[in-house]
């Protein structure tokens, strides 16, 4: 859908995003480690995280500290008094039938208020800046994580695992300001990032999931429950756009309701009418006194802040000269970035080192789905390669595959070269021999080529293509110019 069909639509959609603080060791209240992941089910439970009367929750101080440096780090208001509350509900992945959480409301007081995210937004070919709005971030503990066997509104039962519950969790609430998928998307991506400058990895299976809330030309607002990856952010949003478009051409009613994103239908699904808040009960926490946070602490934790993506945006562009779009793109993610200053260690065209990083390698990393976490591509392979094409031993075509070939099998890219013979031709004698098998067997193309000069690059295409683009495209180009006059002559 393009922007306009967007913007006629009145797409106005808020996110809720849930941020796991997975570097941390153990549970928000309880001892119970948090390393939960490929554990077998139930084995990380304690009488804490599963609420078994007379146990008795107490703090991570870590997790007060990680949600202060967040909210500074998204410029929001720290909250000198917070408490906890709890929000009741009887669902399964809670054992305690209620989740330890923060309130904005009947006296709640939320970690932090307001801040802010700047994304870049492509309009066109046109990069512009666009503020996006947090309303509050709140601590709160993860529920479980329930299974179901096939689909979510098909399945017979339900498998629970406890080992999840208990985990600290940030909950980031944006005002209703994102206007499409993409810069859904693109916000996600950002405050990862910052997180990950903070020290938070996020890149771990479910360490982001986000909530989000759309609605269109102002109507009912419909919640999306379980994004769990980037990929599917744009997905569901989109998926959840067409379906309410439709339903207003038909003028059918949108109910206000909580939908499931289906990840392997790739669909929406209507869980149930949507829980008004007073369903919840809030109510303090009565088990957990309040925190105060002094300014000292506050200011402390700030002056020990790391640098952020927007702040090393701007150190990239004066120390690498990097164009303010290239910069933003390579602080997106902190792997990324510490992947570029890597290579820029031992390779003095920054420029093209971004635009190999950008262009090449990302891309291809974002057609895979893949993280560059994932992959095993060292800075190292990265620069020996643009070596390889500096010395003239490959073609700058030839390079492209074999990072291609690199990102797939994890050779360094010499042994790939090798395996696969793909120096670049240059001896006049080899390349002739390759234009002769051409020109005999395409006729009918050296015919049309002695007329029209234009079709002189399929001819030439068709000997890059038979040289796994190894030839010299200049010595190339210079011999079939020769043969094409020399059979002119003849004529
Ligand atoms: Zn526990
Ligand atoms: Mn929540």
């Amino acid at each position: 859908m393009s922007k306009k069909e967007l913007e006629k639509l009145g797409v106005m959609i808020g996110l809720e995003v849930h941020i796991q603080l997975t570097n941390l060791k153990t549970k928000l209240f309880c001892g119970c480690s948090s390393d939960y992941r490929g554990k077998p089910p139930n084995s990380l439970m304690c009488p804490v995280c599963l609420g078994l009367p007379g146990s008795l929750p107490s703090l991570n101080k870590k997790a007060v500290e990680y949600a202060i440096m967040t909210g500074l780090a998204l410029n929001a208001k720290i909250s000198h008094h917070t408490l906890f509350y709890r929000k009741n509900y009887y669902y399964p992945d809670m054992p305690k039938n209620f989740q330890i959480s923060q309130y904005d409301k009947a006296g709640g007081i939320p970690i932090s208020s307001g801040g802010e995210i700047v994304i870049e937004v492509k309009n066109k070919k046109k990069t512009h800046k666009k503020e996006i709005t947090i309303t509050r971030m709140q601590i709160e503990e993860d529920p479980g994580r329930l299974t179901y066997p096939g689909t979510i509104d098909t399945a017979a039962y339900t498998l629970v695992d406890y080992n999840r519950a208990g985990i600290c969790l940030l909950e980031v609430v944006t005002e209703p300001v994102l206007s499409s998928p993409r810069e859904a998307r693109t916000f996600l991506q950002k405050l990862r990032s910052i997180m990950e400058h903070l020290g938070v990895d996020c890149s771990i299976e479910g360490a982001i999931r986000c909530d989000a809330n759309i609605s269109l030309m102002g109507g009912n607002r419909v919640e999306v429950k379980n994004i769990s990856s980037f990929k599917d952010v744009e997905r569901a949003l989109s998926h959840e756009i067409w379906r309410q478009e439709q339903s207003i051409k038909f003028q059918h009613e949108i109910p206000q309701e909580t939908r499931h994103w289906d990840e392997k239908r790739k669909m929406t699904i209507s869980l149930r009418t949507k829980e008004e808040e007073h369903d919840y009960r809030y109510f303090p926490e009565p088990d957990l006194a309040p925190i105060n946070i002094t300014q000292e602490f506050i200011d402390q934790i700030k002056s020990n802040l790391p640098e952020l993506p927007d702040e090393r945006k701007i150190r990239l562009i004066k120390e690498y000269e990097l164009p303010a779009y290239n910069a933003e793109v390579i602080v997106s993610s902190k792997k990324l970035a510490d992947f570029y200053e890597e290579c820029c260690k031992s390779y003095s065209n920054f420029k093209k080192v971004s635009d190999w990083v950008i262009n090449s390698l990302l891309r291809r990393l974002n057609e895979l789905n893949l993280d560059i976490s994932e992959i095993k591509i060292t800075s190292d392979d990265l620069i020996k390669l643009l070596n390889l094409i500096d010395e003239g031993t490959i073609h700058n075509k030839t390079a492209k595959y074999v990072l291609e070939k690199m990102i797939k099998t994890e050779k360094p890219p010499a042994i790939i070269i090798e395996e696969e013979n793909l120096y670049r031709i240059s001896d006049p004698k080899k390349i002739e021999k390759l234009v002769e098998k051409i020109f005999q067997e395409h006729p009918k193309a050296v015919q049309d080529a002695l007329k029209h000069p234009k079709s002189v690059k399929f001819l030439v295409g068709q000997v890059m293509e038979i040289s796994n683009h190894t030839a010299d495209p200049r010595i190339l180009n210079k011999i079939v110019e020769k043969r094409l006059q020399q059979l002119k002559k003849r004529i």
